[in-house]
């Protein structure tokens, strides 16, 4: 380890071939070295093996790359990447190069979740009142929530931040499927309303450790946490390597995400409705695919109830990227002109996407985005 955070071992494992740049998202967007796996990890090299500089280049570089993580998916040495681009950031973050003043206040306020309500609900009226810019892309936020409450205590379904205040109906069809499978559904005590991923996209590794330490103690004992957001669900599934305690590798092996868990209970729902099916295309978040490699459990579930719609473009990041799209919006909205087009092109009016981040960057661009859990309970009524 040194100035980086990295392993050189894991360094070194990149062999240039170049085999991961077609399913980089800022390098098809850019066609540029430094926007590619490749380019990033030899930017990488140059400072912890040459003694380069971090300076403002260094972080241009980094910042710009989505974190999708297709580029480890796609690398025949199995590089890291993840690693890699969380310790460049954390090294970026203890040197005060991290973000913006406002993304570190708007981080703080993510372990505060009356208080986020309390803003996004504000952000809602401002939003009627035509006072954000246009230019932020933003859904229409909710300015109210549908009741969310606990029916039972086999399962926990981890409920988080801006999931619970942005996409709340989402949470509530969850706890109605989860009951069609049996399963009585309990809600994360105190704490356990930020997971912390954000934060770890972004350098801010101390946080995120404090916030992880909070979420684990909200969910105590040996029930299995599901969650409903797939990079809440990538980053609990690593809060192991993240804390490196016992305890945090026990918690990360009771997580599951929610589509997972009913996959292998599928029998237990109810058969789909005769008469006619809807047609629905599938966008698959990168920590779904590429991380938790749990896209196949989404069609599953809802591949009962619907025809799926596959996009012929291999899983392409749709350019949200947790706080990304707020923080490169025209890399952001250049990257998500691809997933628009490759979704038109399934001929389909419905999108089903399981993370809230790629629900509201693609709802941005005017489609009709759910959960997939949304669209099962649409079918199948939630009783
Ligand atoms: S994580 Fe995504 S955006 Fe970043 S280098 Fe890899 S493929 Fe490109
Ligand atoms: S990250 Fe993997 S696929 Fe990309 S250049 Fe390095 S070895 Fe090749």
């Amino acid at each position: 380890m040194s100035a980086l955070h990295l392993d050189d071992r894991e360094l070194a494992s990149c062999v240039a071939c170049g085999l991961c740049l077609p399913h980089c998202p800022t390098y098809r967007v850019t066609g540029e070295e430094s926007a590619s796996p490749r380019g990033r990890i030899a930017a990488i090299r140059a400072v912890q093996w040459e003694g380069h500089a971090v300076d403002d280049s260094f972080a241009t570089f980094m910042e710009l790359c989505v974190q999708c993580r297709a580029c480890e998916v796609a690398c025949p040495s199995s590089v890291p990447f993840g690693h890699l681009m969380e310790g460049a950031r954390q090294a970026l973050a203890e040197q005060g190069r991290a973000g913006t003043w406002w993304q570190r206040r708007a981080f703080a306020v993510l372990g505060h979740h009356r208080a986020l309500l309390g803003l996004s609900t504000l952000g809602a009226l401002a939003q009627r009142l035509h006072l954000l810019p246009k230019r932020l892309g933003l859904p229409q936020l909710p300015l109210r929530r549908p009741p969310l409450s606990g029916t039972g205590s086999d399962v926990y379904l981890f409920t988080g931040c801006a999931m619970d205040a942005w996409l709340r109906p989402a949470h509530v069809a969850a706890v109605k499927v989860l009951g069609l499978a049996g399963a009585g559904v309990a809600l994360p005590g105190p704490g356990g309303d930020c997971c912390g991923a954000l934060h770890t996209h972004a350098g801010f590794r101390d946080d995120a450790v404090r916030l992880a330490e909070r979420v684990m103690a909200s969910m105590p004992g040996n029930a299995p946490v599901l969650v409903d957001a797939a990079g809440c669900g990538a980053a609990m599934k690593d809060y192991g390597r993240l804390v490196g305690t016992p305890a945090a590798v026990a918690f990360s092996a009771r997580v599951a995400d929610v589509h997972e868990w009913l996959a292998s209970r599928l029998d237990q729902l109810p058969p789909a409705p005769s008469g006619p099916r809807r047609r629905v295309a599938v966008q698959d978040p990168c920590h779904l695919r590429h991380v938790q490699k749990a896209h196949q459990a989404v069609r599953t579930v809802l591949g009962r109830y619907v025809d799926i719609a596959e996009l012929d473009d291999d899983g392409l990041c749709c350019g949200a990227g947790g706080a990304y799209a707020a923080l490169q919006p025209q890399m952001a909205a250049a990257v998500r002109d691809r997933k628009v087009a490759a979704i038109a092109a399934t001929g389909s009016n419905l999108v089903a996407s399981a993370n809230p981040g790629c629900v509201l960057h693609l709802a941005g661009a005017g489609l009709d985005v759910r959960h997939p859990l949304e669209i099962v309970e649409e079918v199948v009524g939630g009783g």
